[in-house]
Order: structure tokens, then sequence, then C-alpha cells
């Protein structure tokens, strides 16, 4: 990972010293300060204030011990996190991450992208992340809970809805939430909704923020389509994952004309040529929280599942990686582009290795970055914040129509800004460079801090 802009070479190279051994933040970092060489251009003031070396340190960094007792009655220690980033737009925001695979480079590397992705939302929130090594994998609803509480009970301290505001991510959804939720209004005795978001619609939640990071990239990717005259229909769709953003990505993209014929989780990937049965599916995954193999046995005709598969072999039109990140490599990509793929949009935050996203814009294939493409969720999680705030509940459709009017805008957003630097069609750069902008403007307004 090298940079060839004189000014944010050293800059990076710094960073990579400071950052030992965090090899996802150092990508997230390489990606986006790739992008700034034509921003120092024409606002060399933003290079003199220090600005770059602000935006890519934390404003704080958490670590704490999560001790809990199993059902075995075991003693279990796991390390909680939580990176405030950056708060120069309004309170950190962002998800918490349950994964044996967290670490703080991975908070970090999430943070990060969390904060451009904020600013492109055009809304009031900072970015922040967090998360655990915990791995919920086989363990019971009761041991979920007593992780929740235990996590709960260090982070209460740290958060709120004017200072920062966690949410969901890889491992937590709303009953993770909501043992969270519910230990938090224990521990301070208030009731206080804006704290968390991906509540439940009974106790403060917003409708349409289970689906709104699915939906959002589907939006986003019909954006992108549209540009080139193309749409949805009839189109081959492949996702990666079968979690929260994998599921309402497939809702969408089918209810927008499109096929979508693969998807997987960690042990392997399905195929049905027929169309994904997404009540299947969602019953599989969300109500059993069973396996996706499961899925062929349940719906037979022709459904199949290999073990440990590679999903981006599949032929199709339109790929959104919604698993995890550095899922899509370089090789894979190149498959991709070799069987006719026009469009890949980022359901993860960054899937796509930079090889991949090389290999994509050098064959011309629009292709939408994560914090562009996935922005959804945080923005509808801002929704909900809006809600709580004014003691309001929105209808599904009146919540649907801002996220629609969201995604569009950040869609326009991130086109305009590539075509104002000169990089027209390049949404990674149009991303960078515009969330950059706004954060960086908040910042030099609020001084020194
Ligand atoms: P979920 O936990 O609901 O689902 C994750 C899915 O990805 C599962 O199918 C899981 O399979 C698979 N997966 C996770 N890790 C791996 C891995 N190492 N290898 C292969 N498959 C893996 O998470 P979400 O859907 O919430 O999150 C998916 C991605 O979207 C993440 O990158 C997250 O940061 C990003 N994102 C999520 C948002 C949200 O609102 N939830 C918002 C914006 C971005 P298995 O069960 O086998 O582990």
């Amino acid at each position: 990972m090298t940079l060839t802009d004189e000014k944010l070479a050293p800059i990076f190279a710094d960073l990579v010293n400071r950052n030992q051994g965090e090899v996802e933040f150092h990508q997230a970092l390489n990606e986006v300060l790739s992008s700034l060489g034509r921003v120092i251009g024409k606002h060399p003031d933003y290079a003199e204030k220090g600005l770059i070396e602000r935006i890519c340190e934390p404003e704080r960094q958490i670590m704490f011990r999560v001790p809990w007792v199993d059902d075995a009655g075991q003693v279990q220690i796991n390390r909680g996190f939580r990176v405030e980033f950056n708060s120069a737009l309004g309170p950190f925001k962002g998800g918490l991450r349950f994964h044996p695979s967290v670490t703080l480079g991975i908070v970090k590397f999430l943070g990060f992208e969390q904060v451009f992705k904020n600013a492109l939302t055009g809304m009031p929130i900072g970015g922040g992340k967090g998360g655990a090594d915990f791995d919920p994998k086989g363990r019971s609803e009761m041991e979920v809970m007593r992780f929740c509480q235990s996590y709960m009970t260090e982070l209460y301290r740290h958060i709120g809805e004017y200072t920062d505001v966690p949410a969901g991510d890889i491992g937590v959804g709303q009953r993770e939430i909501g043992f969270m939720f519910g230990q938090y209004k224990r521990i301070t005795n208030r009731y206080e909704s804006g704290v968390l978001t991906g509540k439940g619609l009974t106790w403060g939640g917003s409708r349409v923020r289970k689906e709104a990071t699915g939906y959002g990239a589907v939006y986003f990717i019909r954006e992108m389509l549209k540009s080139r005259g193309e749409d949805f229909a009839g189109k081959r769709v492949v996702v990666s994952g079968s979690g929260n953003v994998a599921i309402y990505a497939m809702e969408k993209a089918a209810e927008f004309g499109g096929k979508v014929v693969a998807c997987s989780d960690s042990d392997g990937v399905i195929y049905d040529e027929g169309g994904i049965d997404l009540e299947l599916l969602k019953e599989i995954k969300e109500v059993r929280r069973g396996r996706v193999e499961k899925y062929v046995a349940l719906r037979g005709n022709g459904a199949h599942f290999v073990k440990n598969g590679c999903i981006w072999d599949a032929e199709c039109d339109i790929a959104i990686p919604a698993a995890t990140q550095n899922e899509l490599t370089g090789r894979d990509a190149r498959a991709l582009v070799k069987n006719g793929v026009v469009a890949v949009g980022e359901g993860a935050n960054m899937p796509c290795t930079p090889e991949a996203v090389r290999v994509f814009m050098d064959a011309n294939i629009l292709f939408g970055p994560g914090k562009a493409t996935n922005a959804g969720g945080v923005a509808t999680s801002a929704l909900e914040m809006q809600q709580n705030a004014s003691r309001d509940s929105w209808t599904f459709e009146k919540t649907e129509d801002r996220l629609a009017a969201i995604m569009i805008a950040i869609h326009d957003r991130c086109a305009s800004t590539a075509d104002e630097y000169g990089l027209p069609g390049n949404y990674v750069a149009g991303a960078n460079i515009a969330g950059f902008l706004r954060v960086a403007e908040a910042m030099d307004a609020l001084g020194v801090v």
C-alpha cells in the first residue's frame, strides 16, 4: 500500500507507524487518502492546519474487560471496544460488532469509514464504532443476555443521546440491542430512547431500520444503473451473506424486478435458479437463527448448496457483497467481470480488496463503495433518533420515502463531486471527497479541539 502524492505519502507512512499491525485500518486510511490529493490542491489550508492528521486520529478509544458466566457456570472473559472517532458533525454514531475477529484495528477501520459515511448522509451525526470479540454462535439466549448486560455495564458511562449513540452490526441485531437497552435503562434509571438505535417497534424503534441498509444499498445501485440508462428489471443478482444487510438487499432487489439467484454464510453458498424464496430464508435466519444450508432441504426444487463455495463465480449482472471486509478479492473481481457483471454495490463495509476495486474501475463497472452504498442504515438510525427526540413514530411509507430520498441525494452528491474533481463516474473518489469536505469544514470552524 503506497501513496504517490508527495504531501499525503509521509502522512500515511506516519499513520502506519503509529497504528502498527492494524492492517484493515491502514487499508481504510489508504483508500481515503488516495482520493484527497486533488482536495489538498484546491484547499492547501486544510493540509497546513493539520486537518488530515486530525481526521485520521480517533477522538477517544475505549477498551474494557467484559466478564460473564456461561451456562455451565464457567467465567468467560471478552474484550470490549468503543472507538469514538469524530464528533465534529454530531454525537458519535455507529454500530457494535460481536464477532471473534473483532480487534482494535477492525473497530478503528470501521469507525474511520463511519465518519465519512455519516457525513455523506447530510445528517448531524459524527462517527464511531464498537464491539467485542464475543462469538454469539452456539450461545444460548441467556448467555447472549448476560454478555450484553456485562458489556453495557461498562459502556453505559461513555454513551448518551447527545454523546455517542451505538447501533447494531455483525452479531448485533434487535435482540442484543434490547438486552443492552434494558441494562442501560436499569443502571441509569432513565428511559433515554435516543441512546441506542435499532430498537424494537414497541420500545422506541423506527420502522424500516431493520430493512434500511439493504434497501438503501439497492436504492443506491438503482441510481448508478440509471446513470447508464439501465435498471434492475430482469437482472441476475448475487448477494453474499444472509444476515440483516443481505436479506433486505435481496428483498428490495427482487421488488425492483431483479432475480436473486445466490446468497451465502460462512459455511457456503446456496444457489436457487428459481429466485431465492425470501420468506423461507427469513424463517431460517431470523426466526430459527439457523445456517443457510437448511434452505435447500426445505425449498427442494433444484436449489443446491456448495460447502465453502465461492459466490463470486456465479454468473450475475449485479453483485452485492454484504458479509464482511475483504471478502471479494482481485481474483473474484476478475471472475465477475469475465461473467459480465455490470454493477457492484458494497453492502458490507470494505468487502472488496483494493485490487478488486481496481479491477472493477479498470473494467468501467459501476462500483458503489460501502461508505455511500450502505449509508441507509445509519441514515435511518438518525431518523430513529429524530422520532425519539420528538416522541413520534412514523409510518413505514413515510420512513422509506425519507430513506429513498437520502440514498438518491448521497448518490448525486458522490457523482457531482466526482465530476467537479475531474473524475466522472468514480464513486469512490466522489464519496471520499464529499465526506471529507463536510467533516473538514466543520472541524476547521470548531478550532483545534
Ligand atoms: P449479520 O450478523 O446480520 O450478518 C452477517 C452475514 O455475513 C452472515 O450471513 C455471516 O455468516 C456473514 N459473515 C460474517 N462474517 C463472515 C466471515 N468472516 N466470513 C464469511 N461470512 C461472514 O451482519 P450485518 O448484515 O448487520 O452486517 C453485514 C455487513 O454490513 C458488515 O460488514 C457490516 O459492517 C455492514 N453494515 C451493516 C449495517 C447494518 O445496519 N446492520 C450498516 C452498514 C454496514 P455467518 O453467520 O456464517 O457468520
